[in-house]
């Protein structure tokens, strides 16, 4: 029986999945480097922890979860987003007692939601993101964002980070009466969702991609009108923050993000190339000042988070010009071109790999040597090693370096050293380029 992938998910394998485990492991040194913990929360949650509120306008919330009963007729949700799943846990864990603050997490892995499958967009993708929790800071603010940046440029992708100040408390009524005001005598020129966010969460219509709803959006009044004294100084605080550290930004005033929980400062990276049109925002995120204390966490504690899709930076990594495919730095390639060889080879290999923790690649069949040579091409092999039927009676093997063409026949006894040392000088030559090895010392 033939059984297709559900609707709006894909197989990601051969380079696209080299590439993608490559993002994630520059991703985590930068946010390593920044003093970032990974942590891994589960994928399924109450459905209550992200509908929190009735009033909640996202999309995300109000019409592409998964969610279920399960067998104990639990409403439980597939996650959408990271940042509730992680505000949960902390809370949930008192991680804010257990460490000193601020905390800074790392996360990734797979998000849920059902959207209308097309180019880019999937029911089941990948996010990589961090949330940070402590006191108010701006420092806080400008680290998170400058954290997102510093990954995709340490792709040697080319980032625009977009920001924006959304309004708190009395200026973010006020504002939010100001909307309400304004696209109330149009509504009905409004989109279905856009009517629906007129009640809910106003906010929400500045970014609306229709057409129609654009054209009143234009005219709409402007957050910079609405935010009170404090705010525009702090927010003037935070944008010398990010000029000093030499960060590509804009201020762009209709910036407001997908998920109602954001004040304050929100930001989004976009991409300043070709490739980078044809895919929107590779992530985004901002502050949230009331996230934790609705959790039942500590009021005096905020988060600050961005996520980035892995899908689209993928994408736009694979289209940089400075992509180079990831190579699978496999040391030895052995060929068996006899029967008799392959236990050879096989046990051999095996002793390789876990003694001394060095990269093989064991074909199973036999195969002549040239076709043996061109499957380890493929593989991207530094050296093949050939053994033989005249090779077995003689106990030597043939070791071939792949890139110079080279060949040597080396004593079946001392291969382990022979193989140890070419190795270690074929480290030294590629001079700080990343194989993997995990030799014992
Ligand atoms: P969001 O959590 O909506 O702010 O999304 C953050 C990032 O996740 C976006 O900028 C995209 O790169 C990615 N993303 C969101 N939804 C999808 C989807 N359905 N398919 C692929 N990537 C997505």
């Amino acid at each position: 029986m033939k059984v297709n992938p559900v609707k709006g998910v894909h197989d990601i394998f051969d380079k696209d999945a080299l590439d993608l485990k490559r993002i994630e492991t520059i991703a985590a040194m930068v946010a390593n480097n920044y003093g970032y913990s990974p942590i891994v929360i589960p994928t399924i949650e109450q459905t209550a922890l992200f509908a929190r509120d009735i009033k909640d306008s996202s999309d995300m919330v109000t019409k592409e979860m998964y969610t279920f009963l399960d067998k104990g007729n639990r409403s439980l949700s597939l996650r959408p987003e990271f940042t509730a799943g992680i505000i949960r846990a902390i809370v949930h864990n008192k991680l804010y007692a257990l460490d000193d603050l601020p905390l800074r997490l790392f996360y990734e892995g797979s998000c849920f939601r059902y959207e209308r499958p097309q180019a880019g967009r999937y029911r089941e993708f990948h996010q990589l993101g961090v949330e940070l929790v402590d006191e108010p800071s701006i420092y806080n603010d400008v680290e998170v964002l400058l954290l997102g940046y510093r990954i995709i440029t340490a792709l040697e992708i080319p980032c625009l980070v977009k920001i924006n100040y959304l309004p708190k408390k009395e200026s973010r009524e006020n504002y939010l009466n100001a909307l309400r005001d304004y696209f109330a005598p149009q509504a009905d020129k409004l989109c279905e969702d856009c009517q629906r966010r007129l009640s809910t969460n106003p906010l929400r219509i500045l970014d609306c991609k229709v057409s129609d709803c654009q054209k009143i959006i234009a005219n709409a009044p402007k957050i910079n009108d609405y935010l009170s004294l404090e705010e525009i100084s702090e927010f003037n605080k935070i944008q010398s923050l990010i000029k000093e550290s030499e960060v590509d930004f804009t201020c762009d005033s209709t910036l407001v993000r997908g998920l109602d929980y954001y004040s304050g400062l929100v930001f989004e990276y976009h991409i300043d190339s070709s490739s980078g049109d044809l895919v929107g925002a590779v992530g985004g995120g901002g502050r949230y000042d009331k996230l934790i204390e609705e959790l039942g966490g500590p009021a005096n504690l905020v988060g600050i988070g961005f996520s980035l899709g892995l899908e689209r930076l993928l994408y736009v990594y694979q289209n940089s010009d400075n992509y180079e495919e990831s190579d699978k730095h496999i040391a030895f390639y052995f060929i068996s071109m006899d029967e008799k060889a392959l236990p050879i080879a096989f046990y051999t290999a095996e002793l390789i790999r876990s003694e001394i923790g060095l990269p093989c690649y064991f074909e199973p069949r036999v195969k002549s040597a040239k076709s043996g040579l061109r499957a380890a091409n493929k593989k991207h092999a530094l050296y093949a090693v050939i053994i033989g039927e005249e090779e077995v009676g003689k106990g030597i093997v043939s070791i071939k370096n792949l890139k110079s063409g080279e060949q040597t026949g080396v004593d079946m006894s001392n291969l382990i050293s022979v193989l140890t040392n070419i190795f270690d000088e074929e480290n030294e030559d590629l001079d700080g380029e990343d194989v993997p090895q995990t030799k014992k010392s």
